[in-house]
């Protein structure tokens, strides 16, 4: 996992034109008690599994085969015809992406270069905690709350659906999915006690600070 990051972790979704559905970086026991073995084995088995057959199917004999996510994200994006293909990719690329933000041994607090750009952009590791939540609350019906980078000042976003901060030239830095399928099994309708359970146990800030670059 050390050597995860935004440069490399991508191309593990693709073997040859076929997209892969990437190994989890955990065991998918591993975030309990805050994400069970049972929400994780169907929100990577079946769901994100799901977005990786769809693309197969979806870009074959195309001129997007073969093409990393990144491109086809940023080609497909707006595009009413070639929404199925944005969605499909985004959400393998983001599913990857989520996977990698959270950690068994997460939690706690940032240090070093991200701790000081966090406080310099929020005043502190705990407001910029607070606002990632409020992103992460605010969103309505499904998406994603981010942590990112605007330039060279970070930021907190968040996209509904299958949306993409690589369509807004922001770096993303960590990511929270949101849509119910991600908790509904552990925590019902109670998405903030997702949200602050990640944010305490689970979230990665080793893998924020990889992708500072
Ligand atoms: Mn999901």
């Amino acid at each position: 996992m050390t050597n995860v990051n935004l440069d490399n972790f991508s191309s593990a979704a693709l073997a040859g034109s076929e997209y892969v559905l990437a190994p989890l970086p955990y065991a998918d026991n591993a975030l309990e008690p805050v994400i069970s073995a049972n929400t994780l084995s169907f929100h990577y088995g079946k769901h994100h599994k799901a977005y990786v057959d769809n693309l197969n199917k979806l870009v074959a004999g195309t001129e997007f085969a073969g093409q990393s996510l990144e491109e086809i994200i940023i080609a497909t994006a707006g595009q009413a015809d070639k929404a199925p293909i944005f969605n499909n990719a985004a959400q393998v690329w983001n599913h990857m992406f989520y996977w990698h933000s959270l950690s068994p041994n997460g939690g706690g607090e940032p240090s070093g270069a991200l701790k000081e750009k966090i406080e310099a952009a929020f005043g502190s590791v705990d407001a910029c905690k607070k606002e990632f939540a409020t992103a992460a609350l605010t969103q309505f019906g499904s998406g994603w709350a981010w942590l990112a980078l605007d330039g060279d000042k970070i930021t907190i976003a968040k996209t509904g659906n299958a949306g993409s901060p690589l369509t807004k030239n922001l770096r993303p830095l960590l990511t929270i999915d949101v849509w119910e399928h991600a908790y509904y099994l552990d925590y019902q309708n109670r998405r903030p006690d997702y949200v602050s359970a990640i944010l305490d146990k689970l979230i990665n800030w080793d893998f924020a600070t990889a992708n500072l670059g």
